[in-house]
């Protein structure tokens, strides 16, 4: 089976890095090119990269020159983990040229016609692209991933949404150090300490969830109709979100019920049998000190989200602790997982058949 070429735009930093293991061992795509800012373009890929991954750097990237971004239209699929201020601009002008884009940036997510896609609980928004290709007037469009933590979050929530309805949501996050890229935060401000402040965050996490499980709506998401705040805190640990959710249901439940329903969610067929699909998007776990991110975060691969404490709350309904990998399901994996759909839909070429 012939595979389809692909690039991976910040291929130097946390989340390129994550793209390019990924890739390396993935039966439909294959890295032909990667890019970075114009310190790396020119060099090597193993020379310009801090490699930061516990397994080895693959073999076919190691002598592949680094490009700069521009340089990358010759690929008809790009993964992108470019910082926002600059995913923007050049997102934009690659869609426009033809490209197909995964990003993992928040430059397009809430784009009205781009699809904010987590395959398990929305592949349904990808009728969003049939506008946005009609605005672009041609092959080209843009497709992202959530931000890390409104990903996990999402994915928990949805089964209650589904089942229960959803009022009112909190969550306070105690977020990885990697989540914050390579360097990152000073080791002196975080060693022995919690940053209270991640800038940005908050107000992602109280709106890429509603248009996540939003529904289709002539050519826009109607975001789902329930309000979250959160609070965002920087926890010295090196991967992985773990975050404490009180929700307030619609409908009158029990905490069996509310085990039951989330124990009862599981993908479609269809995004069942994707490559990087985990057998069991969401886990409960009956353990009163679980999850962790330590003990958890790389179940199913990295790509399978983790709940527990699941119990009564005196101000809202219930309350439970949620944690999932941010660099893998709240990255690269997610991505990947994205562009896995696009191609079972249609949006993508088969892998299969001649390019
Ligand atoms: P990072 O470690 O700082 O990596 C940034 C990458 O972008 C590097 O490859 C860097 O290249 C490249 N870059 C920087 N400026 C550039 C420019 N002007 N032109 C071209 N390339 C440029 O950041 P990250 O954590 O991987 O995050 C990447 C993106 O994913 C961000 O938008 C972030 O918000 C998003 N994201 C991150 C996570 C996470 O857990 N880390 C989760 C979800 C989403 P050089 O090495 O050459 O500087």
């Amino acid at each position: 089976m012939s595979k389809i070429p692909v690039g991976v735009l910040g291929a130097t930093g946390i989340v390129g890095q994550r793209f390019v293991q990924l890739l390396a061992e993935h039966p439909w795509f294959e890295v032909t090119a990667v890019a970075a800012s114009d310190a790396s373009a020119g060099r090597p890929y193993v020379e310009a990269c801090h490699w930061l991954l516990p397994t080895a750097m693959p073999e076919p990237v190691r002598d592949m020159i680094v490009h700069p971004v521009e340089q990358m239209l010759e690929c008809p699929l790009l993964f992108s983990a470019l910082p926002s201020d600059v995913a923007g601009l050049v997102e934009e002008h690659l869609a426009e040229s033809g490209v197909v884009v995964c990003t993992n940036a928040s430059a397009h997510r809430m784009d009205p016609d781009v699809p904010l896609l987590i395959p398990e609980i929305n592949s349904n928004h990808t009728v969003l692209l049939d506008a946005q290709r009609q605005r672009r007037s041609g092959r080209g469009f843009i497709v992202a991933s959530a931000n890390c933590s409104a990903t996990q979050l999402a994915v928990a929530l949805k089964p209650l949404h589904d089942v229960f309805g959803l009022r009112k949501v909190s969550v306070v996050t105690m977020q990885a150090i990697s989540g914050a890229g390579y360097p990152g935060v000073p080791a002196l401000d975080i060693l022995d300490n919690v940053l209270p402040f991640i800038p940005g965050e908050e107000d992602k996490l109280e709106s890429e969830p509603l248009k996540l499980l939003g529904e289709p709506e002539d050519g826009h998401i109607r975001a789902a109709p329930f309000e979250i705040s959160a609070q965002c805190n920087r926890v010295p640990v090196r991967d992985a979100h773990a975050e404490c959710v009180n929700v307030e249901l619609e409908d009158k439940a029990s905490a069996k019920e509310v085990v039951a329903a989330l124990r009862g969610f599981a993908a479609s067929p269809e995004v069942a049998s994707l490559p990087s699909s985990p057998p069991r998007p969401l886990l409960v776990s009956d353990e009163n000190d679980r999850p962790q991110p330590i003990r958890d975060r790389d179940t199913e691969a990295g790509m399978c989200v983790t709940v527990g404490r699941v119990r009564p709350c005196p101000l809202l309904h219930f309350k439970f602790v949620v944690l999932g990998h941010n660099t893998l399901r709240g990255a690269a994996g997610g991505s990947i997982h994205n562009a896995e759909l696009l191609v079972t839909q249609g949006y993508l070429p088969d892998p299969g058949a001649s390019l």
